[in-house]
């Protein structure tokens, strides 16, 4: 049986957290003269519920995980730091991730000074389980997956991740953040099976939030009972869980946001294909495309000079030459259409030119 005690840092174990005013009284309405705010310019004279209850009840009900299994922060982000401090003892312990993937599981590691081990991933951009588990050892403490997988966009093969959650002798996080544009299921159902398992999904996606900054972990109690007591009280602003409550009201926004976002994902893969300089474009369950373009670094100055911005991943490992282009709106990626066919005449009249 896994023994959560037994990973957690001695210093967090023993930590008496911080209790603040908002913490201590639970009456509901009273006169609060116990946290020196300000009397007036109500409501946000207020610190914000600490607990996030109202907040965690909607998500629980929409999600099917019991509040105490949830954990919310400020974005994704927050619980990936949070899970690295709380388990990791600087200058001592790993992580174990993949490469390529999310760059915050190694910039939070090596702010914390905690050594970060990446497994290449297969040619088809899958776990290769031999290559991690070998660099696993009895200071590793958590593995970082990401399935659909950014940057590569494709999800990870599911049995290879319920081999992983038994055999991984630490914390498995999965990250989830693009889990709602893909055709898997996420594999939130299985906190049930896994007590070392947690998720990671996001209201800056499909949500459509990502300003809001409001990011979920799924585990067990347990779990997230070790991230409420270290993370800071006051986390999730007022504006945020009022914002997202409202949003929660009605989930058909946001699925009818994803059904276009995919309709428009095989849009863009099409249009994409036609252009000669395009040399491949990777499968995606993601809000993203990867295009290998022939002359990546030409079409990204060309692209970026007429205020059309996308990521350069040219230079990751298994992206050779490929740009990550996210998945606009429809005028947006008509836009995109046009001015790569622009560049392809140019391109066309400087070749003949020759
Ligand atoms: N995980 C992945 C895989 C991401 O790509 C991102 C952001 N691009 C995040 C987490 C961070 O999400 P959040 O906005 O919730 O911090």
């Amino acid at each position: 049986m896994f023994d959560i005690n037994a990973l957690v840092r001695k210093n967090i174990r023993s930590l008496v957290p911080y209790s603040s005013a908002r913490d201590e009284y639970k009456g509901g309405e009273a006169i609060f003269l116990d946290a020196n705010e300000n009397p007036f310019n109500a409501p946000l004279n207020r610190y914000p519920d600490p607990r996030q209850v109202t907040l965690k009840e909607k998500i629980s009900a929409i999600k099917k995980v019991p509040p105490a299994g949830i954990f919310l922060g400020n974005g994704s982000d927050e619980a990936i730091d949070l899970l690295i401090r709380a388990f990791c003892e600087p200058g001592t312990d790993n992580i174990i991730s993949i490469k390529p993937t999310y760059g915050m599981y190694r910039v939070c590691a090596d702010i914390n000074q905690v050594e970060c081990r990446e497994a290449l991933l297969t040619q088809e951009f899958q776990l290769d389980i031999p290559a991690l588990l070998n660099l696993a050892d009895e200071r590793s403490k958590l593995l970082f997956l990401c399935s659909p997988n950014n940057p590569t966009s494709n999800c990870l093969n599911r049995e290879d991740l319920l081999l992983l959650m038994k055999s991984f002798p630490g914390l498995v996080i999965l990250d989830e953040a693009y889990i709602d544009f893909s055709a898997s299921d996420s594999l939130i159902t299985q906190l049930q099976n896994f007590s070392n398992l947690v998720i990671l999904q996001t209201f800056s996606k499909a949500w459509g939030m990502a300003g809001i900054r409001l990011g979920m972990a799924f585990a067990s109690p347990e779990i997230i009972t070790i991230l409420n007591h270290i993370k800071y009280p006051y986390n999730v602003n007022i504006l945020t869980q009022r914002t997202a409550l409202e949003h929660l009201r009605d989930t058909t926004v946001k699925d009818s946001w994803i059904r276009m976002i995919l309709e428009q994902r095989e849009w863009l893969r099409t249009a994409l294909m036609n252009f000669t300089f395009v040399r491949d474009i990777l499968p995606s369950d993601a809000n993203f495309l990867m295009v290998k373009f022939d002359h990546s670094g030409e079409v990204l100055a060309f692209l970026t000079a007429r205020k059309i911005i996308v990521r350069d991943k040219s230079k990751v490992p298994l992206c050779e030459g490929c740009l990550r282009i996210t998945i606009g709106s429809p005028e947006e990626n008509k836009l995109l259409i046009g001015t790569l066919q622009e560049y392809s005449r140019q391109r066309s009249s400087v070749i003949n030119k020759f």
